[in-house]
């Protein structure tokens, strides 16, 4: 089986619950310490054997990292655990996902290497809104319902406002637009960009 680990917590004399997520669940493991055990980290992509368990968590085994050239890179680093962190608290209670999770996982970690990671990610963000029918592209404002015609400003799941009702970062509407249409950054630039980042950090 191959997953993404989305969380490692440490439990009594260094064994661990490992959650991974899968094309199909997000998996809660039990990990014993082993001293010749391979180093694990959230974010890894993992190849594993679950050995299944009737008192308790199914025990992770035989794993082989998978790994990214990219993984290297501090910075892309970074901004991927972020993401996996989100991810983690969007799905921690839930048993079975659909695929687009893990999909999108790997859709990002193949292109990481070249590609912006920010950029990525945030498209990655658009696609999984609008799969969950979470993605407001009608525009209007949440707070006073009218319609927006020229700025938009975005809160957490990147609902749309007016400017002027939630007094926060303006963002061109045509930019949005195209970004929720098509799913690409391409006409934002670096500055909005961010903006829009640390929106997402506040999660789905
Ligand atoms: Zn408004």
């Amino acid at each position: 089986m191959q997953g993404y680990i989305l969380r490692i917590q440490k439990v009594k004399d260094e064994d661990l619950i490992v959650y991974i997520l899968t094309n199909e669940h997000v998996v809660k493991s039990y990990r014993f310490y082993g001293a010749r055990h391979a180093v694990i980290m959230m974010g890894y992509k993992i190849d594993f054997e679950l050995i299944s368990n009737t008192q308790f968590l199914p025990h992770l085994r035989n794993i082989l990292h998978l790994g990214f050239s990219w993984l290297t890179d501090r910075d892309k680093l970074i901004i991927w655990q972020q993401f996996i962190r989100l991810l983690y608290d969007h799905l921690k209670d839930v048993d079975n996902v659909d695929e687009i999770y893990f999909n999108e996982l790997d859709f990002c970690a193949s292109r990481l290497l070249k590609q912006n990671a920010k950029r990525l990610i945030l498209e990655s963000y658009v696609r999984i809104l609008e799969h969950e029918g979470r993605l407001h592209n009608e525009f209007e404002c949440f707070l006073c319902d009218e319609v927006i015609s020229s700025q938009v400003s975005l809160t957490r799941a990147f609902l749309p406002a007016h400017t002027h009702c939630i007094s926060s970062y303006a963002f061109d509407l045509s930019k949005i637009k195209y970004l929720f249409e098509h799913k690409s950054t391409l006409y934002l630039e670096d500055d909005e960009i961010e903006q829009l980042y640390q929106i997402l950090l506040d999660g789905f």
